[in-house]
């Protein structure tokens, strides 16, 4: 099944085209049945179809879509109060993406710093970062390497993942770093995760220092990893947190959260969006957030992410190939010894919907209203794939 000849070429596709789902479950248009561990990448908390986000939508369709932000938009302050209080910051600012939610953080950190006179201040980043695909997010993650759309902006400085060494070296080498910027868990780099004492440790360096620290939960963030922010389980805030994703359970929305010392900085007319925050894109928001805290979502996603790896752990531990299961709540990663592209299409033939990204690594990233039946389905079907790929492994050693 070819794409259409009047799409760019921006993506490799699996061959399917889906016209409906239910829960975890999604239909292709013959009528055959999947079980989604994807949720769009990690993106639709609630599955397809929950009631709770199509009767928001519906409702809010019915009353008022857009008004812009030239007047108070009562669905956007709901939102904001709910968000703050579950996110634990001091104030929000909405838009359409992660890549936005970044972009406002990296914008934040140079404005906080430019207000304390401190000039050409840099960003430090982590190697294996992912925050998106405009300019800016591109630069934070790739830093000034080769890329086939510089220039890219500078102003940033990267360092190896989860090693505080490096933090404490990079600020010795330029005193001009203003913002320590990373993602909890990499997700596009293979559900790797920053150790929750690295965390707290760079906490500490940026407080005794002055600087700031961004934390990018668009991926980790709404109750993927068992709480409503993986910053949580380090029983610490950041100073900037940007979220996406999740948080309209399939409605395009982000949010760039801050303290009170940083939302302090910025005036109106520094930065904006004309359809950030909007009545629809809020109204399904709250309808997540209220759905999550109704049904104990983080609970859940940190009991079955559990019960996943547990089981993962046990039904692969043995298989040849394998080099690791990890992640937190239900953001999981199978790391194997060799490209395993080629299982989204098997596991998609098994009628099983997955993603493997950085070439070796199986992302699960399944609702957060996943049932233990449908947890078992999961590992299941994954056994069976990854016993063939270990023993096609095995024969081409052979070879
Ligand atoms: N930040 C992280 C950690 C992400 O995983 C992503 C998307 O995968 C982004 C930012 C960019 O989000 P979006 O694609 O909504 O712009």
């Amino acid at each position: 099944m070819s794409s259409s000849p009047y799409l760019m070429n921006t993506y490799q596709r699996l061959p399917v085209r889906f016209s409906h789902g239910q829960g975890v479950w999604l239909w292709d248009e013959q009528g055959q049945r999947y079980l989604d561990a994807v949720s769009g990448i990690a993106v639709c908390t609630l599955g397809h179809a929950h009631p709770a986000i199509r009767d928001a939508l519906c409702r809010q369709a019915g009353q008022l879509l857009h008004t812009s932000n030239l007047y108070n938009v009562g669905q956007q302050e709901r939102l904001a109060k709910k968000l703050t209080q579950a996110a634990r910051m001091a104030r929000v600012f909405f838009c359409n993406s992660g890549a936005e939610a970044c972009e406002t953080a990296i914008k934040l950190a140079r404005l906080y710093a430019h207000r304390r006179n401190h000039k050409n201040a840099l960003i430090v980043t982590m190697q294996g970062a992912f925050h998106g695909r405009t300019l800016g997010a591109l630069a934070a993650a790739l830093g000034p390497a080769e890329s086939p759309f510089a220039p890219l902006p500078g102003g940033f400085i990267q360092i190896p993942f989860n090693d505080m060494n490096a933090a404490i070296e990079v600020y010795k080498q330029h005193p001009n770093i203003a913002a320590f910027m990373l993602e909890p868990i990499q997700g596009e780099n293979g559900v790797r995760q920053a150790d929750d004492q690295y965390l707290k440790d760079l906490r500490a360096f940026c407080d005794e220092h002055g600087l700031l620290l961004i934390l990018d939960e668009v991926q980790t963030g709404v109750g993927r990893t068992g709480a409503w922010y993986a910053c949580r389980h380090a029983d610490l805030q950041p100073d900037v947190l940007s979220s996406a994703k999740g948080l309209g359970g399939g409605v395009p929305i982000g949010a760039c959260l801050v303290n009170e010392k940083v939302a302090e900085c910025i005036k109106p007319g520094m930065h904006g969006s004309t359809f950030g925050g909007n009545p629809l894109a809020c109204s399904a928001a709250l309808a997540v957030l209220e759905t999550i805290e109704a049904e104990r979502l983080c609970k859940r996603a940190s009991e079955l992410g559990d019960y996943l790896l547990a089981r993962l752990r046990e039904t692969l531990g043995s298989q040849t190939g394998l080099v690791d299961v990890r992640g937190r709540g239900l953001m999981i990663g199978i790391e194997l010894d060799g490209d395993c592209r080629a299982l989204a299409q098997t596991a998609l033939d098994k009628k099983l919907l997955i993603n493997v990204t950085s070439e070796r690594v199986i992302r699960l990233l399944p609702p957060l209203i996943l049932k233990r039946a449908e947890a078992d389905i999961i590992v299941n079907t994954l056994t069976e794939l990854l016993e063939q790929w270990s023993e096609a492994c095995k024969q081409r050693r052979k070879l």
